[in-house]
């Protein structure tokens, strides 16, 4: 084993035992996950992916689908269409608050639901599965493999989610959204179904280290603006309403997801992701947290520190 693994599996034990949290109820199908599972996963800049923990295992991406469908939508409208439809400021507010511009109606982030929702949107296709193609195609171009959907927790999400489906409504109503809700919110919750394991997480966030060059595939997948731009967002806007606690403690562009996923991104330098389902107050992993903080701490990979 190289020390870097040695390194990985020394900060997977430690954060083993931390039992606090809960999995995600609201969603029934990601109830079911069994809450011990634990991965982590690092990607270098030369693409050598190293793993330690339940690597396979095999979780929906959720919410860390949303800063990568975000890079669709800048590809496809550039940034001032998209952030004229959604805000750049953090919301402070929990990921599914029904908060949106008073005049406006426009959500504060990309990366809040509604927000997600509203991006979604705007990614072209005829149809929900012609769209759901389109960005399943680029998150495997982030993940380096084919990537697809599990139906039943897009089921299950589809079939509870009046929320999403209310806040669409709602964006609607202000022009934020301009295709029918059905279109929007379906498009949203299968993006959110696709499968993935840690290790294809550690590579799409990779690739938003590189500028947008995928280090283990070769492959350019954005170009450096747009990743830029992602980064940004989720500097401030990635972990919810932890978002500010988590730049002042890890320091580094991040996003979090109610699978329980996190993934971080130290630019020009490595892409990591973590997993395991018990989640905090605030809908973070509570080891995934745990194990970025130690990982950030250890190798000093806060962004603001002098390097
Ligand atoms: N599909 C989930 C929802 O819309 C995503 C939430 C998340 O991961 O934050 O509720």
């Amino acid at each position: 084993m190289d020390t870097i693994t040695e390194l990985l599996r020394g900060a997977l034990e430690e954060v083993r035992s931390l039992g606090d949290g809960a999995t995600a109820s609201y969603i029934p199908e990601l109830a079911q996950a069994d809450p011990e599972r634990l991965a982590l996963s690092v990607v270098g800049p030369r693409g050598r992916v190293r793993s330690v923990g339940d690597e396979d295992a095999e979780f929906t991406i959720q919410s860390m689908s949303k800063p990568f469908v975000l890079a669709l939508a800048l590809v496809e409208h550039g940034r001032d269409a998209v952030f004229a439809k959604v805000g750049a400021e953090p919301s402070g507010e929990p990921f599914n608050a029904i908060s949106l511009e008073a005049d406006t109606g426009r959500p504060a982030n990309p990366l809040i639901n509604a927000g997600a929702i509203a991006t979604t949107a705007l990614i072209g296709g005829d149809d929900v599965d012609a769209r759901t193609a389109r960005i399943v195609e680029l998150l495997s171009a982030f993940a380096g493999r084919s990537l697809w959907i599990d139906e039943s927790v897009y089921a299950s999400e589809s079939s509870t989610g009046d929320r999403n489906r209310a806040l669409a409504h709602l964006m609607r109503s202000y022009g934020v959204i301009d295709v029918s809700v059905d279109l929007a919110v379906e498009t949203y919750f299968r993006q959110c179904s696709a499968l993935v394991t840690v290790r294809d997480l550690a590579v799409m966030a990779s690739t938003l280290a590189f500028g947008g060059w995928n280090p283990v595939t070769g492959e350019r997948v954005v170009g450096e603006s747009v990743a830029r731009d992602v980064l940004s967002i989720m500097a401030s806007c990635g972990m919810y309403d932890y978002s500010g606690q988590w730049m002042l403690r890890v320091g580094l562009p991040a996003k979090s997801g109610v699978s329980g996923g996190i993934i971080a991104v130290a630019p020009s330098q490595f892409g990591v992701a973590a997993f395991s389902p018990r989640l905090d107050e605030h809908g973070n992993s509570v080891r995934a947290v745990a194990i970025v903080e130690q990982l950030s701490e250890r190798l000093g990979m806060h962004l603001l520190e002098p390097h």
